[in-house]
């Protein structure tokens, strides 16, 4: 899997954004977007490396103007297409996607940015435009949320029968306002409950990066049982920025990065990136799980690497 970051704007400023401090120092290095001949670059990289999808990030990648352009080219070069957004989006943007068959094309639709009221009817708009190709996405910043509203959503603009649950990671120097893992219990006790409503609709919950398996204690089959889909990963994928750039993932933007001339293709590039992120695998984001059993037996990853990080940093510094 990579992503494409092919603009580093967007359109709303969300407290809980992991991806603060990578936007931040590649606009103060005047990486603003990428250009056609880049985003083809980085297309060729992760074909070579056998990857057949297309993945738009940013920033909020709808923003850039030729964004309809790389959807075709994408689309030309045989991949599916998978966007990141926060709905707020053209109508050129929109219509590209629209005229994708949604078996080919998932947009990835984050219902927690931060919208004022004309960026909400917009938003409407696109679920309504986009209808099953939209899955929609929400970021937990506290235990206090509800799906009550995204399950009217589904129904009335027939998306996809899934919602896709993200914690709100920090950045491992903690640029953003990101969940402290003593929270995760809470978390999981409201998942649990909000699952009722979910599971009576039909609709299945899919952990993004980062779960962790004692957040959920005796409710874990309970949960199962409503249609979450647990997984536990910290997987950094490869984020490929602006001038040949290559990071592991938002949160651990500014840990390292690789370039993508040292590389002949997506694939070898993600083996040295497993390679570097090895040793930080080594513990998790609580003392006690260097002897925790999920971990041993790898039902749990351990928590997000990002988080783990902030754990070692003295107070001093946080
Ligand atoms: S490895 Fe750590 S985070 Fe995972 S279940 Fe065990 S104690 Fe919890
Ligand atoms: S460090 Fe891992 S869990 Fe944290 S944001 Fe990155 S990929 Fe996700």
């Amino acid at each position: 899997m990579a992503n494409q970051i092919i603009t580093n704007y967007c359109s709303t400023h969300c407290d809980f954004c992991f991806a603060v401090d990578s936007r931040r120092r590649m606009l103060r290095e005047n990486h603003f977007q990428m250009d056609e001949t880049e985003v083809r670059a980085w297309l060729d990289f992760t074909l070579r490396g056998g990857i057949r999808e297309l993945r738009l990030l940013g920033g909020e990648p709808t923003m850039h103007p030729c964004f309809d352009k790389f959807v075709n080219l994408g689309r030309e070069a045989g991949c599916t297409v998978t966007v990141f957004s926060n709905g707020v989006m053209s109508k050129p943007a929109r219509s590209a996607l629209a005229a994708l068959d949604p078996e080919v094309c998932n947009v990835v639709i984050n219902m927690s940015a931060s919208c004022g009221n004309r960026e909400l009817r917009i938003r409407q708009e696109t679920l309504e435009m986009l209808g099953p190709r939209v899955s929609l996405g929400y970021t937990l910043t506290s235990a206090a949320f509800s799906f009550r509203e995204a399950v009217t959503w589904i129904e009335n603009y027939r998306l996809r029968r899934n919602i896709r649950i993200g914690l709100a990671h920090p950045t491992w120097q903690g640029a953003n306002r990101a969940l402290h893992p003593k929270c995760y219990p809470m978390i999981g006790q409201a998942l649990l409950e909000q699952s009722f409503l979910t599971a009576e609709h039909g609709i299945s919950l899919d952990a993004d990066c980062g779960f962790v398996r004692c957040m959920f204690g005796n409710s874990f089959d309970r949960l199962t049982a409503n249609g979450f889909r647990y997984i536990s990963r910290c997987s950094p994928v490869l984020d490929l920025c602006t001038g040949g750039r290559i990071i592991p993932c938002f949160g651990l933007s500014n840990l390292f990065s690789l370039n993508q001339a040292d590389f002949p293709d997506a694939e070898a590039a993600f083996q040295a990136m497993t390679e570097r992120i090895r040793p930080l695998r080594t513990f998790g984001i609580y003392p006690e799980c260097s002897k925790c059993v999920y971990f041993e037996t790898e039902e749990c990853c351990g928590g997000c690497i990002a988080a783990r990080l902030r754990r070692l940093q003295p107070m001093g510094d946080r």
